[in-house]
């Protein structure tokens, strides 16, 4: 042996396969002159290396800080064993040694610059070919049958690679090496152009494609996770046709801009959100709009953001180089249903919307919908997670010693796996109201416990005995089930995205979860931590006059709250009882009598009952509608609040109806709608900011965290954190995972980790 020499065993764990990290190592170990061998193993990434302990140092640091682009290495151990003599360093076929394995599988992610000259180069073989990808970028998730992720478990399987492809695959110093869904225009995916008869369409298909979308077709667009509609953004009537074809009749449609250029002549934003516009994730992210952003009237009604994202795919990147325009494009479904994602289906539910198809045989084994944030603090916060991000595994502050799923809520579904410290949020699955969705949920359960081998033993999931997800874990057998109040989950959650444990003083508002006392709840307040939760302070109940109808009709809420203000019949003239007039004197009594009338402490419904009353809306067609509208009206520059009063005892209770009285006085003196709906929102961050400091001279905490649907309102939450932190709180937001029901999931397995790691 020489003198010096040693050698080291060094195991690489996170996301370390199919982005490039062994050509990176073997380039790495070369150039130090180290000798040894990298091979995939199951957990990750395993290194012998040989050579001076100094250069062997070296090499380690390196691991860390050079690692390729798309690489997350979230540890390195390494332990010294007996020297070889070995010459060269090689990269080794992958071998699959131990049982329980746990590689971490990568998201689908947006085409790298380098991929990007080659299909603009003329003298490239793969120029203009829309299925370039390489180690860096590329379909992963959503062509992931099983593992290990190899070309033959994914649905590149049935493409075989010609020579020329091969031959990159096979060479570890090209930046091909090992791409799974390697390929070129003579041996990969072909792109078809064809009418709702599945007729193929003459020409080049983009180019084509691109001149129907001019003339105002709508055109069908399959993507990485499913087909999408597009529409050119700037033509109104194609615009409304899509909308109402889609039966989608307010809700803004996303856009797509070329670059950063096209982007700012719709919106206006900084750094934070050009990165992350730009990022590999490639979500839609939600930018203030410009007064003269060039875009038809029907693409993003009434709103003051616009949703905005950048090309993706290369197939994306050739329509938006043949268009040079934004176009709309939005989730291939009709209203609420999940989105088409295979080619037959699609065909078939897209046809009565869609001219044409824009598509092409690599198939999709999952759906994934496009992300959705927006920035918080130059941060971003998730509104909807799923390609991009899912099954990117976020981690949990230790390990449970127990396998968990976490079934989530209702709207806006997803679920979630813990093993270890790692928790596998699913994408985004949608409202769990129908077949369809609640078979995409099963199937994506299924899936991801086969990835990363996962039988649940605890099952936890929300106490409403309604939803389908609950119904499904109650259906499971040999499973330890553990039902996880709504709003507890709602701050698990919250704890879980920042990486802690609890205590703190948390504020969970959102439109409704099932309560412990069979009330529904919405505006709370909580001394939580993953274990468990107490109720301290909550809005004063009132009824939902027609339960689910009251959500629909935030009129309701309007009469509802009237109704407790007015015991004695209304005094005064008010538009919302003018314009229900109808129904007006039905729905007061049920309110009255509490017939079906659940009660309901939920600050979304009061955020209703006010855009009613200000006659800004009556009925809502898409979730959370009412909030929204009232939030695009408040006056940024209005800094004052109305003052209700807060009640002790047992409870520390918000007496909302002296909120509602105050906009009644507002209105009859004339004050401006932007200007109550401004003090509304000061006066819920006021006072949640006096209910934790009441709180935290009960308990002596100083951190609060703020979770539910209602903290999607940003002119609410910014004020809401200042007033917190002014008085010297420590304040936790969502950063990784949705504060909506979305991210509930991930609440729940928290808990359910929390209690297995105590019960231990
Ligand atoms: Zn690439
Ligand atoms: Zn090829
Ligand atoms: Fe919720």
């Amino acid at each position: 042996m020489l003198a010096g020499m040693s050698r080291q065993r060094i195991f690489i764990n996170g996301i370390v396969q199919g982005v490039g990290f062994r050509p990176f190592v073997h380039s790495l170990a070369t150039c130090l002159g180290l000798r040894g061998f990298v091979v995939n193993d199951t957990t990750g990434v395993l290194v012998e290396v040989e050579g001076s302990s100094a250069e062997i140092a070296h090499f380690v640091e390196r691991l860390q800080t050079k690692a390729p682009r798309l690489a997350v290495v979230e540890s390195i151990r390494s332990e010294p064993i007996a020297t070889t003599g070995e010459q060269g360093f090689a990269i080794l076929a992958s071998f699959h040694s131990d049982t329980q394995h746990l590689a971490l599988i990568s998201p689908d992610i947006a085409t790298c610059v380098d991929c990007l000259r080659e299909m603009f180069d003329s003298a490239d073989r793969r120029y203009l070919y829309p299925f370039t990808n390489c180690t860096n970028c590329g379909p992963r998730f959503t062509i992931i049958r099983d593992i290990p992720y190899d070309r033959p478990f994914t649905t590149m399987a049935g493409f075989e690679m010609c020579h020329d492809c091969a031959q990159e695959y096979n060479d570890s110093g090209n930046r091909r090496f090992h791409a799974q869904p390697i390929c070129c225009p003579a041996c990969g995916p072909r792109l078809r152009l064809t009418d709702r008869d599945r007729i193929s369409q003459s020409g080049d298909p983009v180019r084509t494609a691109a001149k129907l979308l001019r003339d105002g077709c709508v055109v069908a667009v399959k993507g990485l996770g499913g087909y999408h509609l597009a529409a050119i953004a700037n033509n109104e009537s194609a615009v409304a046709k899509l909308r109402s074809r889609k039966h989608r009749e307010e809700k803004p449609f996303a856009i797509m801009v070329a670059d950063e250029a096209m982007a700012r002549r719709l919106a206006e934003f900084g750094h934070s959100e050009q990165n992350t516009l730009a990022s590999a994730r490639g979500p839609i992210v939600l930018l203030r709009r410009r007064d003269d952003a060039p875009i038809a009237r029907s693409a993003a009604p009434g709103n003051r953001f616009l949703g905005l994202m950048v090309p993706y795919t290369p197939l994306h990147h050739l329509l938006c180089s043949e268009l040079a325009e934004p176009f709309v494009l939005t989730s291939g479904n009709v209203s609420d249903e999940p989105i088409a994602y295979a080619d037959d289906d699609a065909f078939e539910r897209l046809s009565p919307i869609a001219d044409y198809f824009l598509t092409h045989d690599r198939p999709i084994n999952m759906r994934a919908e496009d992300s959705v944030v927006r920035m918080f603090r130059e941060r971003s916060m998730p509104i909807r997670r799923s390609r991009g991000y899912a099954p990117e595994p976020l981690r949990l502050p230790w390990k449970s010693p127990r396998l968990i799923l976490g079934c989530g809520a209702e709207l806006k579904s997803s679920f979630c796996l813990v093993k270890n410290d790692y928790a596998f949020m699913s994408h985004h699955i949608g409202d769990l109201e129908n077949f369809e969705t609640l078979s995409a949920y099963i199937k994506g359960i299924a899936h991801f416990q086969r990835l990363f081998d996962v039988t649940p033993e605890i099952v936890a999931h929300d106490l409403h005995p309604e939803y389908l997800s609950t119904k499904y874990a109650s259906e499971m057998r040999g499973v330890e089930l553990i039902g996880v109040q709504h709003h507890h989950a709602h701050l698990a959650s919250c704890l879980a995205d920042n990486g802690e444990q609890g205590p703190v003083i948390g504020a969970a508002f959102d439109g409704l979860g099932y309560g412990t006392d069979g009330t529904m709840w919405g505006g709370e307040f909580l001394v939580a931590d993953l274990l468990g939760f107490e109720r301290v302070g909550s809005f004063e109940a009132v009824a939902m006059p027609g339960g689910t109808a009251a959500i629909k009709q935030p009129w309701r809420m309007a009469a509802a709250y009237l109704a407790r203000l007015f015991p004695q019949g209304l005094r005064g003239e008010f538009g919302v009882v003018r314009r229900n007039r109808r129904q007006w004197e039905a729905v007061t009594q049920l309110a009255r009598a509490q017939l079906n009338s659940p009660l309901t402490s939920s600050v979304g419904r009061l955020f209703d009952a006010v855009a009613a009353i200000l006659g800004i809306r009556d009925v809502i067609n898409y979730e959370g509608q009412a909030a929204i509208e009232l939030e695009q009206r408040a006056a940024p520059e209005e800094s004052s609040a109305y003052q209700p009063s807060i009640e002790s005892g047992p409870l520390w209770m918000v007496r909302s109806t002296e909120i509602i009285e105050a906009v009644l006085e507002d209105m009859s003196a004339a004050v401006p709608i932007e200007i109550i709906a401004a003090r509304l929102h000061n006066t819920l961050a006021a006072l949640i900011a006096t209910v934790c400091e009441a709180i935290r001279a009960q308990r002596g905490l100083t951190a609060v965290a703020l979770s539910g649907g209602v903290f999607q309102n940003d002119f609410l939450l910014t004020r809401t954190v200042c007033k917190l932190e002014q008085r010297g709180f420590r304040v936790l937001t969502h950063r990784q995972v949705p504060t909506n029901d979305g991210g509930i999931s991930l609440g729940q397995a928290a808990v359910a980790a929390a209690h297995a790691r105590q019960g231990r």
